[in-house]
């Protein structure tokens, strides 16, 4: 019931402002407005060596504004697919920012066919964000080796390509608050093998958490705990075993999803709740 979160009054009107009152326009504007949208479609679920499922992403509603959370190749395809059976059609070009929580590939290997994509199907430049060693390393140790020779068909040659002729660019910073698109986001490192960065996105008075990779962590438990609804990695050592997630608290595990799991888990019987592809959750 949306009406009683943002006018709790109105329900006593039947959810209608009647019409004799005559309210000026500018004050019945909200009333007809929906909620404000706190969504994740699941774009895929696997580890990195699945032969099953798509390597772990996901897109986020917050409103009007859509955020890809990491980016699984081969990324349009797999969005796609995950919109299939809801009224989404999202593509590359929908995103107001894509979110990369580390560089290992199973995470991050759609971002050079977006930036390509965004270039030069799409005319735009497309929005990447991660934490400041994720974006001082994104372009010149894993992007441009096969994106830094373009060819300019007004030069009529081939031209050195940069990270800007493709994207921009957002460092997130820890230990506070981000503001990115229309919302408020916090990441913590994690102890994964290469930087990586756990995030929290916070908007219209809820809060999303994501893990990302890591061993298990009371410090990461403590970050993710007090978001509404949690999606946290699982898997063989360095990630996270399964019986050390089944061995938190209740109010904790009510709220959790499992990611990133090995083929060889019992997604189906399993006490723990795990993430499916093409899943849509409401954050509430
Ligand atoms: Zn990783």
């Amino acid at each position: 019931m949306f009406l009683s979160r943002s006018y709790p009054y109105l329900p006593l009107l039947g959810g209608q402002v009647p019409a004799i009152i005559k309210l000026p326009e500018f004050l019945t504007k909200g009333f007809n407005m929906p909620p404000e949208q706190f969504r994740v479609l699941v774009l895929g679920t696997g580890w990195a060596f699945s032969d099953r499922n798509y390597s772990v992403g996901f897109a986020v509603q917050t409103g009007q504004t859509w955020t890809l959370l990491e980016a699984p190749f081969p990324i349009r395809k797999v969005l796609r697919e995950a919109c299939a059976g809801h009224e989404l059609n999202l593509d590359v070009k929908d995103f107001a920012v894509t979110i990369i929580t580390h560089l290992h590939a199973d995470h991050c290997s759609g971002v050079p066919v977006i930036g390509l994509y965004s270039k030069f199907e799409a005319k735009r430049k497309a929005p990447i964000a991660g934490g400041p060693e994720i974006m001082q390393r994104i372009w010149p140790d894993f992007m441009a080796a096969g994106m830094d020779a373009i060819l300019d068909n007004e030069l009529g040659r081939v031209r050195l390509g940069t990270f800007e002729d493709y994207f921009t660019s957002q460092v997130l910073q820890p230990g506070r608050s981000n503001k990115l698109a229309n919302y408020q986001i916090r990441i913590l490192r994690t102890q994964h093998m290469v930087p990586t960065y756990a995030i929290k996105i916070d908007f219209a008075g809820r809060s999303f958490a994501y893990s990302s990779d890591t061993p298990f962590d009371p410090e990461v438990i403590d970050f993710v705990s007090p978001a509404d609804c949690i999606f946290h990695e699982v898997g063989d050592f360095p990630h996270t075993a399964l019986d050390e997630l089944m061995g938190l608290d209740a109010e904790i595990r009510k709220k959790m999803y499992l990611v990133h799991h090995p083929d060889n888990h019992d997604t189906g019987t399993s006490q723990m709740k795990y993430l499916r592809q093409g899943q849509l959750i409401e954050i509430e």
